[in-house]
């Protein structure tokens, strides 16, 4: 097995996010506009047996862990069948879901008996008349519901996500927090990241981390540590004595994690992205329907990766919508 792939600045390459669509069947507030954005045309989008054959020419270069994202992952059809194809590409050591867990109630057991280890789901409140109010579209998802039925469906280790607004959702930190001390749940708080073309939401919804954590702390005292065993990404975490879940911060809005990032994006139409924010990408599509080997993109893509975005200097829109990027 060759080592992992390393980038101009000597970061190991081993993660690969793979957005399946760019459609939705919500339209959170921090995500897309109420009206939704332009779709890409159908056949510009890769097919299952195309997204295939970028993992296996990738994944004896060194990548090992995969995601697969959107948009919405679980809208696009027989998502249970991409999974089995990638599960058979031998380097491939883990494969991840981020969904909105909507379908997860029915579709977790087919995702885990297709090959899928675990989920992470995006859960922004308890409470179904703000759930309709932030994703815009009220299709009766229960948050509990849904991480309960991953963990019965096996697709633990559960992490929930929640996208923390000022405002808007500040005051149920306490309650997802809560959660840990009962379920063997890692919730997360994200930082809102202002993303360009978003008119509901500023600067000013955003609640930094340590915010966030002072807050928690009516709970009990926290303690570093206690995450998922395997986290590939940029989460800090902690835990309440005894709890069988745990706390995590994501920050992208206080501090940055350029200096240890070890991941690259594959959007739904097939084009290789190496940094979440700003516009570098390469194109695999093009070579790969003309039957072109990729490796030399794939090299040519990570000679290129940034070193670091200006997210943080930035702090105000700008960015593209996450859903069109696999975000
Ligand atoms: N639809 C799936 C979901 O919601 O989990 C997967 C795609 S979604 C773009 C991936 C993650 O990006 C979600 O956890 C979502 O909360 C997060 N996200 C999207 N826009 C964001 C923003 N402006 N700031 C922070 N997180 C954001
Ligand atoms: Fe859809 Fe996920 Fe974006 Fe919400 S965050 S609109 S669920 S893609």
């Amino acid at each position: 097995m060759t080592d992992a792939l390393r980038d101009q600045f000597g970061r190991s390459i081993e993660y690969l996010r793979i957005s399946v669509t760019d459609r939705c069947n919500f339209r959170c507030l921090y995500c897309m506009p109420a009206e939704g954005l332009t779709w890409l045309p159908k056949h510009d989008i890769l097919s299952y047996e195309e997204i295939a054959r970028v993992v296996e020419q990738l994944a004896p270069l060194g990548l090992r862990r995969l995601r697969i994202t959107g948009g919405e992952p679980t809208i696009r059809p027989a998502l249970a069948r991409l999974v089995e194809m990638l599960r058979v590409v031998p380097e491939v050591e883990d494969i991840a879901l981020s969904t909105n867990g909507v379908r997860l109630p029915e579709l977790a057991r087919e995702l885990r008996d297709a090959g899928l280890d675990r989920v992470n789901i995006s859960a922004d409140s308890l409470r179904p008349d703000r759930i309709a109010v932030i994703a815009r579209r009220n299709l009766g998802f229960d948050p509990v519901t849904a991480a309960s039925a991953a963990e019965a469906g096996g697709l633990g280790p559960i992490k929930l996500n929640m996208v923390v607004m000022r405002g808007i959702n500040d005051d149920e930190i306490v309650d997802f927090a809560r959660l840990t001390l009962n379920h063997p749940w890692h919730v997360r708080f994200i930082e809102l990241m202002p993303v360009g073309g978003l008119r509901e939401l500023t600067a000013e919804h955003i609640v930094p981390s340590e915010e966030v954590l002072e807050r928690v702390a009516v709970l009990g005292a926290l303690e570093p540590g206690g995450g998922p065993p395997r986290g590939n990404g940029p989460a800090a975490y902690y835990h309440f004595a005894g709890a069988p879940g745990s706390i995590g911060v994501i920050t992208p809005m206080t501090h940055t994690y350029c200096g240890s990032c070890n991941r690259v994006r594959l959007t739904a139409d097939g084009r290789l992205r190496t940094c979440l924010f700003g516009d570098h990408e390469v194109d695999l599509r093009t070579p790969l329907r003309a039957d072109e080997m990729l490796e030399p993109y794939f090299r040519r893509a990570l000679a290129e990766k940034p070193k670091e975005h200006a997210l943080l200097q930035l702090r105000v829109g700008g960015l593209r919508a996450l859903s069109e990027v696999g975000g």
